[in-house]
């Protein structure tokens, strides 16, 4: 029997109410598929800890967090409570940068009966994953880390950082990724989006590209300007499968391809380093909506499943695999048959309903 250790960040807001969706969602996947065990060490953290407390997060939750198996937070933050100087509470920020969480994974996928945002029925065949490095790019002069140069009141310049240590972490998981897709029956193509043909550190970005495409022969491969590649994904998204890029790009190209798609209640995202993996939903902590169960907690349940994988392979267990499978199919179900109807969407459906009808088709499976 496998046991792995996973870190729980609830947070704020809605955070709470998804986090605790994906918890029982994981345990009926548990309870179908057997053969693994999961133990959770509940952090606190988020905004309203430091309403309370006056820190962001517990003592030692940063390192206790590192050192579970993996993290599951749910979302931070509440606009009105802030630091002294306006930022707002970001702790997982933190652990991004303590765990060097360089690959951001952004699975967006068409289910059916979920909104499609476009009338070509090729739309019903979205499944691409998009890889945002979430590291550096031009992030790495994102205000909480006060790198910008300001030059009094005249100029502000802001950086965009390409290391070859990380780009190149970053295209080997985009090839290994192609790889396990096309092992999954997916197309298997990896397309390296980038500014390569105005912007030295983006030909950088894809000279190493290219360097660890050497060592993937097997790998079929594209290559798009940023600019194209957000006309593409309006004219025939359903072409592509994993799209590797940049920080800023792939934030900005990763709410494009989700609007296709749903909302920000259908985007699930794994941000993965050497030793530990971050799983939240895209989404914040939707204050607007919190307490009313009308959060939409299938990005957060998908997340989950993308956990459950990432731990399959890190503790070589394949029942975890089975149990994330399990969990796509069920959401894949209940849509299919109509039984997955969120408020989000106009639907009847709140946060509790979707959560049972999701551990319905687990069991029933
Ligand atoms: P952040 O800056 O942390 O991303 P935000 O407030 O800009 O937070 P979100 O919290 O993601 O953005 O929410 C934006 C809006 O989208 C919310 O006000 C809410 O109406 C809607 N929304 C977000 N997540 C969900 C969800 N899971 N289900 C339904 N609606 C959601």
């Amino acid at each position: 029997m496998i046991h792995a250790q996973v870190a729980i960040i609830r947070g704020d807001g809605i955070g709470i109410d998804v986090t605790d969706a994906t918890l029982a969602v994981i345990d009926a996947a548990r309870a179908r598929v057997g053969g693994f065990d999961l133990e959770y060490r509940e952090i606190l953290a988020g905004a309203g800890y430091y309403a309370d407390n006056g820190i962001d997060i517990e003592p030692g939750g940063e390192t206790a967090a590192g050192e579970c198996d993996a993290i599951f937070l749910g979302a931070i933050g509440l606009p009105a409570i802030r630091h002294t100087d306006g930022t707002e509470i970001s702790p997982h920020l933190r652990l991004r940068d303590i765990y060097g969480l360089y690959a951001g994974v952004r699975p967006v996928r068409a289910y059916p009966n979920a909104p499609q945002r476009l009338a070509d029925p090729r739309a019903a065949d979205i499944d691409l994953v998009i890889l945002r490095e979430s590291t550096e790019g031009l992030f790495y002069s994102a205000a909480v880390h006060g790198r910008s140069e300001v030059i009094d009141d005249r100029e502000v310049r802001d950086t965009l950082r390409i290391t070859r240590a990380t780009t190149e972490k970053l295209h080997r998981f985009g090839f290994e990724l192609a790889r396990k897709r096309r092992a999954r029956g997916h197309r298997g193509l990896l397309t390296c989006v980038d500014k390569a043909n105005v912007f030295t550190s983006m030909a950088f970005f894809r000279q190493i590209f290219d360097e660890i495409r050497a060592e993937f022969p097997d790998v079929e491969t594209g290559y798009n300007y940023v600019d194209a590649q957000a006309l593409d994904f309006i004219r025939r998204p359903w072409d592509f499968d994993v799209l590797v890029t940049e920080n800023m790009f792939g934030d900005i190209l990763s709410d494009l391809a989700g609007g296709l798609v749903g909302g920000m209640g259908m985007a699930a995202c794994a941000e993965i380093g050497d030793t530990t993996g971050l799983f939240q939903p895209a989404h914040g902590s939707a204050p607007d909506i919190m307490d009313q169960d009308l959060a939409n907690p299938l990005a957060a349940i998908l997340s989950g499943a993308l956990m459950l994988d990432y731990l399959a392979e890190k503790t070589a267990c394949d029942a975890l695999a089975r149990a994330a499978s399990a969990i796509e199919s069920a959401v894949e179900r209940g849509f299919a048959a109509n039984r997955i109807r969120p408020r989000e969407f106009g639907g009847d459906m709140g946060t509790r309903a979707v959560t049972n009808e999701v551990i319905t088709q687990l069991r029933e499976a």
